[in-house]
């Protein structure tokens, strides 16, 4: 049913990767969201945690990225040109990991920053330069305030768990994000659900979006009544 890796167009250091983490075939977010991603477009995923959806926009980034990974001491050659929003700490973490497992062959540098810790001990990671910078939203605008990111040179901008990052109030400051980027740029928004908010959300910062939905994991379970 789904393509396998190789099929998508990845390039051999990702595959490499993708096989040593013991992925054979590509999930459903995976298959429908790679293809689109590599093409440029802008998505509207609806898909939650748990569906493989790192994958789904990581493998495609790192993709987009690799012709620009270079060895240069130097941070200019470094700056941010993927930035993934997440609303919590643990999934900036998870989503860093993910990403540094699938790109381990790529040569492209990441980090992640986030609240609750010294913003000093990050700063020294952060001004070397990274490719790709996966952040809770507070926590990047201290970056960007202090100088430490700029976020001038952005391609591809993420926007994960936006459901969350709307509970948990962050729209102001993704707002303040979106201004800061580059307009010429392709954006991600993954959301579990699309309520009216998202969906003007959606339209602030997508440009012509392809849709991608699977199942929720738990749907089938979900509708059997009792
Ligand atoms: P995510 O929804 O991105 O948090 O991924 C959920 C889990 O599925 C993670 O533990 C991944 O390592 C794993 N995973 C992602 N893609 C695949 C795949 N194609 N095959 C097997 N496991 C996967």
């Amino acid at each position: 049913m789904s393509a396998s890796f190789e099929a998508l167009g990845l390039s051999p250091e990702i595959l490499r990767a993708v096989a040593e983490s013991g992925y054979t075939t590509p999930t459903p977010i995976q298959a429908q969201a790679i293809p689109v991603v590599l093409a440029g477009r802008d998505v509207m995923g609806g898909a939650q945690t748990g569906t493989g959806k790192t994958a789904g926009f990581g493998l495609p980034i790192l993709h987009r990225l690799q012709p620009q990974a270079n060895a240069s001491p130097s941070p200019a050659r470094h700056p941010v040109r993927a930035l993934i929003l997440a609303p919590t700490r643990e999934l900036a973490i998870q989503v860093e990991e993910s990403i540094k497992e699938y790109g381990k062959y790529t040569g492209l540098r990441s980090t992640c920053v986030f609240g609750g810790i010294d913003i000093k001990t990050q700063l020294p990671i952060v001004r070397a330069g990274v490719e790709i910078l996966v952040a809770t939203p507070g926590r990047l605008l201290d970056h960007v305030e202090q100088k430490s990111v700029s976020l001038s040179q952005v391609e591809i901008f993420v926007l994960d768990e936006a459901d969350r990052m709307l509970d948990m109030g962050f729209i102001p400051d993704i707002k303040r994000i979106l201004a800061l980027l580059p307009k010429e740029r392709q954006s991600l928004l993954f959301s579990a659900t699309f309520s009216e908010e998202i969906k003007k959300l959606a339209d602030s910062m997508l440009r012509n979006p392809q849709l991608i939905e699977v199942a929720r994991r738990n749907q089938v379970t979900d509708t059997v009544t009792h």
